[in-house]
């Protein structure tokens, strides 16, 4: 299929679309080519930070139409903002390629079923809980797998459908019904948070997140969860559904206003969530009504690992059995909010755990993962969670922690595969958690 066509295309430039300016801004130094992952795996310059900008310019110039090809293209962008660490005009490269999309979308739509999840059944905690609940009995009667055996035989679809029992999370017991408005500090009461609950954490590592209350609870926060949450809307700016994501925002910021005031932060233990509710107030800036009410919520907003690096107690100590651990940085913790110590800190104050690096942590090499990605783009994904994990077995650590629902479901992914007939590293057993879980531990 052709990219390039002579024939004058769709603007792509607009309000909620790259300015021309912006996309001029890319001097062509190619920085950012090394450390972009599809570049990295394909060598291609359609595939990496500068030739995507350059597709959206020749889009705009009139030299490109938009076409399937170019869809691909911005659509292989992880979004990991890898590149915007080491671009040196600043050239906010992943966030132009995102509202590239957006121009794309209205000639070439997502699939119907993409944006009927999202648009019905991934906007919230509650819905979540609908949604996953045929999965969640299906694995309890091991249907899952007996079903993905028999119908992995079928030719074509069999072998995708193999690939997704094998990626499904184990569906826990939702973590929303149970979590009250206010859940208090287990010591002397140092500070006041309100939380955001994801939906990925609520139904599928809903026990990460009852660790997550429990360790705030005991470094002496006070939590409060409020009622009616909206999904964080990532997904849906991701796949260029603004004007969901917008009214999703809203939402959220409407649930949580009347705490700001009470509040130190609002911390979430989802580095996809953290990041995207920081992201509001450059979301609504043009908006008058909501601009400055996103500005006060976005500065309240705060990773889990970030606010508990920030207020540990000094009196509190933290033990494990020994292990070797090491740590992947989601992209969307270290390269969109520069959260990158704080979790490496917090690990390092536990006495028994002996932290390795892992390559590539500056910028972060995603795990393929990327919201998803890995459905939608699952050969490349795999790819780079083959890489990750070849990585991980480098360290010899049993112990792998992250600190982004995504990154852990993607990475166990990575284990299980290492331990079938046709994974690369077999007999290795590596434990996947996230920080607040190997914290919640070693309290
Ligand atoms: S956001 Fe990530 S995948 Fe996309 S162009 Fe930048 S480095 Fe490459
Ligand atoms: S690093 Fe920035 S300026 Fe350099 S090629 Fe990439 S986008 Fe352009």
């Amino acid at each position: 299929m052709t990219i390039y066509d002579p024939a004058p295309g769709p603007r792509v430039i607009g309000p909620t679309l790259p300015s021309y300016d912006e996309l001029m801004g890319c001097i062509r130094c190619g920085r950012c080519l090394p450390v972009c992952p599809t570049y990295q795996e394909t060598q291609l310059e359609t595939f990496s930070p500068r030739g995507r900008l350059n597709l959206l310019r020749a889009v705009e110039d009139g030299r490109l139409a938009i076409t399937a090809g170019l869809e691909d293209h911005l659509y292989h962008c992880l979004d990991c903002r890898a590149c915007n660490t080491v671009c040196p005009p600043g050239v906010r490269i992943g966030e132009l390629i995102v509202r590239g999309r957006v121009a794309v979308e209205e000639k070439r739509p997502r699939p119907f079923l993409i944006r009927f999840l999202l648009r019905h059944m991934l906007t919230g905690a509650a819905r979540a809980e609908i949604l996953s609940r045929p999965l969640r009995i299906l694995q309890a009667l091991r249907l899952d797998r007996l079903g993905a055996a028999l119908l992995g035989r079928l030719p074509g679809v069999g072998p995708r459908l193999r690939q997704l029992v094998e990626f499904a999370p184990r569906i826990g017991r939702p973590l929303r019904p149970e979590l009250p408005l206010v859940t208090p500090a287990a010591r002397e009461q140092r500070h006041r948070v309100a939380f955001f609950l994801g939906c990925m954490m609520n139904v599928a590592l809903p026990d990460v997140s009852r660790a997550t209350v429990r360790v705030l609870a005991a470094a002496g926060c006070q939590v409060i969860t409020p009622a009616g949450q909206a999904c964080c809307a990532a997904p849906q700016d991701d796949q260029a559904m603004l004007t969901l994501s917008r009214e999703m925002a809203r939402r959220n910021i409407a649930v949580f206003e009347p705490l700001l005031d009470q509040v130190e932060a609002i911390v979430s233990d989802c580095a996809g969530c953290s990041a995207a509710l920081a992201e509001y107030a450059e979301w609504l800036h043009d908006d008058l009504a909501w601009a400055e009410r996103a500005r006060r919520f976005s500065a309240k907003v705060c990773d889990v690992t970030a606010w508990l690096d920030a207020i540990w107690p000094d009196d509190l100590p933290l033990r494990h059995g020994a292990v070797v651990a090491t740590y992947h940085d989601p992209c969307h913790l270290a390269n969109l909010q520069n959260v990158r110590s704080q979790p490496r800190r917090l690990l390092s104050r536990i006495a028994g755990l002996e932290l390795r690096p892992l390559p590539d942590s500056h910028p972060v090499r995603c795990c393929g993962s990327a919201g998803i990605y890995n459905l939608t783009h699952t050969p490349m994904a795999l790819t780079l969670l083959d890489r990750k994990m070849d990585d991980v077995a480098a360290t010899g650590a049993t112990l792998l922690v992250s600190a982004n629902p995504g990154c852990l479901l993607q990475l166990e992914w990575g284990c299980r595969r290492s331990g079938q007939p046709w994974g690369r590293r077999q007999g290795q057993q590596v434990a996947v958690k996230h920080v607040v879980q190997v914290l919640d531990e070693s309290l």
